[in-house]
């Protein structure tokens, strides 16, 4: 089972990025080739032939499966990063993090109105990363057709908060 395998992979990190946390350090998957193979083959089976055109990443860690899981699909890979780091014209819009805020951007050509997005991220906690993320794909007319983590963190009901946006929530592990 892929969720069995992920959990034995992921690494419980206490008091990072600040003391009282538990971070859930995805590292020891991408030394795992074959894992990572697994992960993706994961996803597309749970994408069930969705038709969707564009997987947009959110930085850093959305990255990395992100654009493995676009090119498998052989669609476009858009990043949404922190501000200031996209060099062509962007959106912005603020979030509210697990610990912290921030402003995430996208660039305003990423999408074409109407393109069907998946957003993609290592993890989902209280999810107020992809919330943002899934206003500024909304804001250039792009529809978000999905979700998907490698790990979400169910007790803090993030899902709850994507449900209004997308029904469709694919999560490997929890
Ligand atoms: P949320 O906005 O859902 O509260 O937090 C999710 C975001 O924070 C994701 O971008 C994720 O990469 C990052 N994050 C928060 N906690 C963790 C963690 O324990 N492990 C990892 N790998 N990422 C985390």
């Amino acid at each position: 089972m892929i969720s069995t395998k992920l959990k034995n992979a992921i690494r419980d990190i206490p008091d990072f990025p600040k003391p009282g946390i538990i971070f859930k350090d995805i590292t020891p998957i991408l030394k795992d080739a074959g894992l990572c193979s697994e992960v993706i083959e994961a996803f597309v089976l749970e994408m069930k032939g969705d038709k969707i055109d564009v997987i947009a990443g959110i930085e850093s860690r959305g990255f990395l499966f992100g654009l493995m899981l676009a090119n498998r699909l052989q669609i476009p890979f858009v990043p949404i990063r922190k501000q200031g780091k996209l060099p062509a014209k962007t959106i912005q819009e603020p979030c509210e993090l697990e610990y912290g805020s921030a402003i995430l951007e996208l660039h305003q050509d990423a999408l074409i109105a109407g393109q069907r997005v998946m957003i993609h991220d290592d993890l989902l906690a209280t999810g107020g990363t992809v919330s943002a993320a899934t206003r500024l794909v909304q804001k250039i007319g792009g529809v978000v057709a999905g979700y998907s983590f490698v790990i979400s963190l169910d007790f803090l009901n993030g899902k709850e908060k994507l449900r209004g946006d997308s029904e469709n929530i694919i999560t490997l592990a929890s």
